[in-house]
C-alpha cells in the first residue's frame, strides 16, 4: 500500500490529484540533459519501414490508395473554433489554432493507426525477410497474397487494449494473415469489439480494470513463443511509429508556411492514456524541431496517470488507484490507470507540461468542434482543448506566444458508430448551455 499523506507532504500536487481537482503541472525536469532510449536514427527508420510498406497499403485497403498509401492525417485551421473557444472559456488565445485530425487516419480512425500498426508491419517484415521470400528492394505489395497470408497463419499477435489500439492493430494483423487476439476490459465499447469480431479477430474480455486485460494478455502469449505480444506499457516500436508523426507534420507545416523557429513556437496538445502516443510524438517534435517545439498533455481528474507517475518519479510503479481514485471517465482512449514504463522515463526532460480536466469540458468541446468546424472526434480526442486553455498561463511565463503555432492533436473518431456519436454530442451540447 502507497503512503498517501507522505506523497502529498513530499509533492503537493498529489493534493489536487486526489481532490480530483483540474490542475496544471510544470514539469521542473524539462530541457535537462538526458540519455533517451530511441535516437534520431531509429525514428528515420521508422519512417523507411513504413515507406517500404506503402504499395502493400495501397494493394491491401484500397482506401489508402489516395495517399499512395501512406496513412497520414490532415492538419486543419480552425479559425472558428479559435473563436468560439476564446468566448466560450473568456481568454485570448495568442497565435493561431489547428487542428491535427488522427479522427481521419484511415484503418483505426485514431492515433494508434501511427504506432500499433507500425509494430505489426515490424513483426511482419521480421518474419517475412526471414523466411528468405522477402528481400528489402522488393514491392511489399507481394505481402497481400496467398504465400505470405499461409507464411503469417502460422504466428499470433497479441495486445492488450481499451478499443482504438485493438483496432488497428487487429485489423492489420488479420488482413496479413496472422491469428489476432485482442484483450479488453469487459466495460470498453461494444462497438469495438463487434467491429474487431466481424475482422476475424479474437476478443477476450476480462472483469475488472484495463490492467487485468494486459497483464493476462502478456502472461499468455509468454507461454506460446509464435505469439508476439504488443506491449501498449513499454513497447519501442510502438512509440517510433507515433514519432514519425513529426516528420510529416514538419511537410504539412511548410506546406503551409506556417513557419517553427524560437519567435514562433510550436505547442502540440496531446490526449493521454498509458502516454505511448503522446510520448512517441513528442519524441518525434524533440528530434525534429528542438527547442522550438513544445508539447503538454490532458489527462481525466479521476484518472490522471501519467501525471501521477511523473510528479512522484515512480512512473509505472504507481496507479491512480493506489491514491483512491475510481479511474472512471467518458474518455475511454484515456482509461488506463498506470503509465507505460517507457513513457515517463523518456518524458522525464522532453515534456513541457500536463494539465488535467474534468469530462463535461472534453464532451462541450466535441459538441462545439462539430457546431463550428463539422468535425466530429470522440471525447477522449477533445481533450487538447482543456489543455490549451489550462496551459497558457504557464507557458506565457516561458515563451514568447504573440507568434505562437497551436496544434490540437485530435486522437480519434471516425469509426464511432452515429448512434454513439449522437449520444456524446447531446451531453456535450447540454454543457455548451
Ligand atoms: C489511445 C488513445 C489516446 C492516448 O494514447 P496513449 O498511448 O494511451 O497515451 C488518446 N486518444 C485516443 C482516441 C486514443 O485511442
Amino acid at each position: 500500500m502507497m503512503d498517501i499523506t507522505a506523497l502529498q507532504q513530499t509533492y503537493p500536487i498529489v493534493k489536487d490529484l486526489v481532490a480530483e481537482k483540474e490542475t496544471v503541472w510544470a514539469n521542473p525536469d524539462y530541457g535537462k540533459p538526458a540519455t533517451l532510449a530511441t535516437t534520431r536514427a531509429d525514428l528515420f527508420d521508422a519512417a523507411a519501414r513504413l515507406r517500404r510498406f506503402a504499395p502493400y497499403f495501397v494493394s491491401a485497403f484500397p482506401e489508402t490508395a489516395e495517399t499512395d498509401g501512406i496513412l497520414e492525417s490532415p492538419l486543419i485551421p480552425i479559425k472558428i473554433m479559435q473563436t468560439a473557444l476564446n468566448r466560450r472559456d473568456d481568454y485570448q488565445l495568442p497565435g493561431r489554432l489547428y487542428l491535427k485530425a488522427d479522427n481521419e487516419l484511415p484503418i483505426s480512425g485514431s492515433i494508434k493507426s501511427r504506432g500499433g500498426i507500425y509494430e505489426v508491419l515490424k513483426i511482419a517484415e521480421e518474419i517475412a525477410l526471414a523466411s528468405g521470400q522477402l528481400v528489402y528492394m522488393d514491392d511489399y505489395a507481394k505481402l497481400n497474397t496467398p504465400a505470405f497470408h499461409d507464411l503469417f497463419s502460422h504466428y499470433g499477435i497479441a495486445v492488450g487494449s481499451t478499443g482504438n489500439l485493438g483496432l488497428s492493430i487487429g485489423i492489420v494483423a488479420a488482413k496479413l494473415g496472422f491469428h489476432a487476439t485482442v484483450h479488453m476490459s469487459r466495460d470498453a465499447k461494444q462497438w469495438k469489439k463487434d467491429l474487431l469480431r466481424e475482422k476475424g479477430v479474437t476478443v477476450v474480455e476480462y472483469a475488472g480494470s484495463f490492467t487485468t486485460a494486459i497483464t493476462t494478455g502478456r502472461e499468455q502469449a509468454a507461454q506460446d513463443p509464435s505469439v508476439f505480444f504488443i506491449d501498449d506499457e513499454g513497447s519501442k516500436d510502438l512509440y517510433l511509429g507515433y514519432a514519425v508523426a513529426a516528420i510529416r507534420l514538419q511537410k504539412q507545416l511548410a506546406d503551409q508556411a506556417i513557419r517553427v523557429d524560437a519567435t514562433h513556437p510550436l505547442f502540440v496538445y496531446l490526449p493521454a492514456g498509458v502516454g505511448g502516443s503522446p510520448a512517441g510524438v513528442t519524441f518525434g517534435l524533440k528530434m525534429i524541431f528542438g527547442g522550438n517545439a513544445h508539447a503538454i498533455f490532458a489527462e481525466p481528474t479521476h484518472i490522471p496517470s501519467v501525471l501521477l507517475g511523473m510528479a512522484t518519479g515512480l512512473n509505472e510503479k504507481i496507479s491512480v488507484y493506489d491514491i483512491g481514485l475510481d479511474g472512471l471517465t467518458e474518455a475511454d482512449g484515456l482509461a488506463v490507470g498506470r503509465p507505460s514504463r517507457l513513457a515517463g522515463h523518456e518524458m522525464r526532460t522532453l515534456l513541457d507540461a500536463i494539465t488535467t480536466f474534468d469530462d463535461e469540458r472534453i464532451m462541450a468541446y466535441t459538441a462545439l468542434l462539430k457546431d463550428r468546424e463539422d468535425i466530429k472526434v470522440e471525447p477522449s480526442a477533445s481533450a487538447g482543448f482543456a489543455a490549451l486553455h489550462d496551459a497558457q498561463a504557464v507557458l506565457a511565463q516561458r515563451y514568447p506566444m504573440r507568434h505562437a503555432t497551436h496544434i490540437v492533436w485530435a486522437t480519434g473518431g471516425m469509426l464511432v458508430p452515429a448512434a454513439e456519436y449522437a449520444r456524446d454530442y447531446g451531453i456535450g451540447e447540454e454543457f455548451l448551455h
